[in-house]
């Protein structure tokens, strides 16, 4: 299945997430990932699945669920851009169906000009870019060795001069790896060059892959909101998830949970919808589990890998 939702989104209202991209395949394997560690590591673009397969999927669930879808978001279970059919299904959506397209991305392919002009035919790019120089970067999202900091920026930048879409630099916030002031203090010099972007503090709001990657505290966001002339998006999102395309409470619950932060409490709405009482019945059956995090129960699939499920750091029950 390649598209799920529409889901609720911090950044782009109601989402129809489109997924590209084998399941964690990355040229980064960020310590704070909600999907756990990456077990593709890539930095070259391939086409791995029928692009014609994935737009009758979009078509499919879009006209099921006309009207309550405000962008097609390319993101996923990896990084899109590593697709490089991305901007032939972009240019698709933006022929035949009129809703609005956005990718996000980790910015790591920009140096390349195809992924550039990819992109460029998107409403929306939302691009992470979170460390001030090499060693926050390489501490941060661990990369494949052939990316570096410098041709990221420098991609960034490129892309940022041709674009005239709505460009969102998402700058995700980790306890004690990117929230120096004096670091945060020349990240914010670096986002200045980034031509008219809008700038989104983020923190892990699900349960990362490496227990150690927590959020700062309130006072640091919002020294970090404040040094970085951004916006917080620290929140979970609110909202209903579109179910039109599942056939049954566990699969739109597994499908949902491997992609999306989804709380016990959502995902007992979820299977209250298709009739059923629980989500107990599907952690019984081994099917997700279910981690504490930050005050908060998650749901998650059993094949994640998440050092804080592992190491048992947070409490769980599974
Ligand atoms: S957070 Fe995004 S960029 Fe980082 S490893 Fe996960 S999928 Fe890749």
């Amino acid at each position: 299945m390649f598209v799920y939702g529409p889901v609720p989104s911090r950044r782009l209202e109601r989402s129809l997430g489109v997924s590209i991209i084998p399941s964690k395949m990355c040229s980064y394997s960020c310590i704070y990932c909600q999907l756990g560690r990456t077990t593709i590591m890539k930095a070259e673009r391939e086409s791995p699945y029928v692009p014609e397969d994935i737009m009758k999927e979009i078509v499919s669930t879009a006209e099921k669920n006309a009207g309550n879808i405000d962008y097609i978001t390319f993101a996923g279970d990896g990084e899109p851009t590593l697709n490089k059919d991305l901007g032939y299904l972009i240019g698709r959506c933006n022929e035949e169906l009129k809703i609005k397209t956005a990718v996000l991305t980790n910015g790591s392919m920009l140096s390349l000009a195809d992924v550039r002009s990819d992109l460029m035919k998107a409403d929306a790019v939302n691009v992470t870019f979170s460390a001030p120089n090499t060693a926050v970067f390489e501490k941060l999202h661990r990369p494949h060795k052939n990316i570096f900091f410098e041709k990221v920026r420098e991609g960034v930048n490129k892309f940022a001069e041709d674009y005239s879409g709505r460009l969102m630099i998402e700058v995700m916030l980790v306890d004690k790896v990117n929230t120096d002031r004096e670091m945060l203090i020349s990240l914010r010099r670096i986002i200045d060059e980034i031509k008219g972007a809008e700038v989104l503090v983020m923190i892990p709001t699900r349960p990362p892959c490496e227990a150690w990657a927590v959020p700062p505290d309130e006072e640091k966001i919002a020294e970090a909101i404040n040094i970085l002339n951004g916006t917080g998006t620290t929140e979970m999102e609110i909202g209903e998830f579109g179910l039109a395309e599942f056939c049954g409470a566990e699969e739109a619950i597994t499908e949902i949970s491997a992609r999306h932060p989804l709380r016990v409490s959502q995902a007992e709405m979820i299977a209250d919808k298709f009739g059923k009482k629980s989500v107990q019945e599907m952690i019984a059956k081994k099917l997700v589990k279910s981690v504490l995090y930050r005050g908060e129960r998650f749901i998650i699939p059993m094949s994640l890998s998440h050092e804080s499920v592992r190491s048992g750091k947070e409490k769980r029950d599974e």
